[in-house]
């Protein structure tokens, strides 16, 4: 019988409840594996399970700093989408939705994988051009995407506004139907049971406070609980990546560290039927399984390892989310946090053995890493156990900040922008 089935919750109704295992072991560190993966988010987690079932290396450990789920992964809005321009991004993140698509089982366990649409509104006749670009670039690399007008919007998610008195009246907009939301705790908690159930020794409470380095190769981390070795060591810290690095005396990655905020109200009735994303600013709100608008906005602007934000960009989010759904107008704002995003200088990742021998790095996830986290953690786990990246994350080097390459998704520059 599978460990989380329909029939087990019945037997154990039956039994009282008295025969679950925790979902994964409290693991005390080893002196040695074969590799350590330095963080336990979704990335983390997702790689050490990767690592172990694609891969076969049985002695693995994730070191996190806290206990899992409290980074990125438990802090974003969950929206999973594979819309993106470039041939490197929309490939790699397309794999990831397929990935998705089948998550639960593979894990088993309910990631509440929900493809309930993402569509990208647009408010004038060029950002109607700008959409059909887009959406044929996803179509001609075999990946759904739909132009739709008006009256389709209308159909959709009937509580948007689509007067003409509107400030930005909706002209149309870009749907993947297959896109939608998961829930973001079960992803970390999927991931970390399925790796415990492979032999992933997933340590807790360890934050990496140096690496050991034996003739220049890295070949272990030094922690509150303990040295650990390794024969190869990989890195997914998210937001704490320069921080990380620098103990590994890595200076001047290509990452800033900003602020993302997101916001939830209190559960209302249905209203928004798929993830909506405003096209006049910079603003994405879905409807959670409980009712709350899950929503969020831009950057802060400020660079920042303080996991909460300013009160303008409150305010900033809420108009944008108020020119298309003017009816919340009166509902009560329930919980708002932030979370530091690993922005990149081009808006996309890197993923890439280095940039030390015996180290291997994984960050620059901007606002979009938790979609990513199924084929980050498949690619950076082949990686690392090939020494050679997957083909699908060959362009997401380190050097190419420095060879002028970039993946330039939004076309915005080297900045920190909004990718
Ligand atoms: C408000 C917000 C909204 C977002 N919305 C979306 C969205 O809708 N869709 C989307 O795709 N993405 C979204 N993202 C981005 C996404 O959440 C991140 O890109 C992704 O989760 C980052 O990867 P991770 O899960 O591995 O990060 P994290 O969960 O942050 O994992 C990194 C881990 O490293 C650990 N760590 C740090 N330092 C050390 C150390 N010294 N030693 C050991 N461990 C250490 C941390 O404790 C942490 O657990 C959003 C992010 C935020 C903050």
């Amino acid at each position: 019988m599978a460990e989380y089935s329909a029939l087990r919750v019945i037997t154990e109704g039956l039994r009282g409840n008295r025969g679950w295992k925790p979902a994964w072991r409290k693991a005390e560190p080893k002196p040695r594996y074969d590799v350590i993966v330095v963080g336990g988010g979704g990335h983390g987690l997702a790689t050490a399970y990767y690592l172990a079932k694609n891969h076969g290396l049985r002695h693995v450990a994730v070191v996190e700093a806290g206990p899992i789920g409290l980074g990125n992964v438990g802090r974003n809005t969950t929206i999973v989408r594979s819309n993106y321009l470039l041939p490197e991004n929309h490939d790699f993140y397309e794999w990831s939705l397929k990935l998705w698509e089948g998550l639960s089982h593979e894990l088993n366990y309910n990631v509440m994988f929900s493809q309930r649409g993402v569509l990208n509104l647009a408010h004038s006749p060029e950002q109607m051009d700008v959409a059909a670009e887009r959406g044929n670039a996803m179509r001609l690399a075999g990946i759904d995407a739909d132009l739709i007008g008006r009256d389709e919007v209308a159909q959709l998610c009937p509580g948007i506004d689509l007067s003409e008195e509107a400030r930005f009246p909706v002209a149309g907009g870009l749907i993947q139907r297959r896109a939608g939301t998961a829930r973001h705790d079960a992803v970390a908690w999927g991931y970390a049971h399925a790796a415990d159930r492979l032999g992933v020794d997933i340590i807790e409470n360890a934050p990496v406070t140096d690496f050991i380095t034996e003739g220049g190769t890295i070949t272990g981390v030094v922690t509150p609980r303990g040295e650990i070795r390794a024969d190869k060591v990989g890195v997914a810290v998210a937001g704490m990546t320069s921080e990380v690095m620098r103990m590994a005396g890595v200076e001047g990655l290509p990452i800033e560290s900003h602020v993302l905020q997101a916001f939830v109200s209190e559960p209302v009735k249905p209203l928004v039927h798929c993830v909506v994303t405003y096209g006049a600013g910079h603003m994405y709100v879905s409807q959670s399984d409980k009712g709350g608008l899950v929503f969020g906005g831009s950057l802060d602007f400020y660079n920042s390892y303080a996991r909460r934000g300013n009160l303008a960009n409150v305010h900033d989010t809420v108009s944008e989310l108020l020119a298309i759904f003017p009816n919340v107008a009166r509902i009560k704002l329930l919980r708002s946090w932030g979370g530091i995003m690993d922005m990149s200088m081009d808006g996309s990742p890197i993923i890439t053995p280095g940039p030390l021998p015996g180290l291997y790095l994984n960050c620059g996830w901007c606002y979009g890493g938790f979609k990513a986290t199924p084929a980050s953690g498949w690619c950076f786990a082949h990686t690392i156990a090939r020494d050679e990246p997957h083909a699908l994350n060959a362009g997401f080097t380190l050097s190419r900040f420095a060879e002028g390459r970039h993946i330039d998704e939004a076309g915005t520059g080297a900045v920190p922008g909004l990718h």
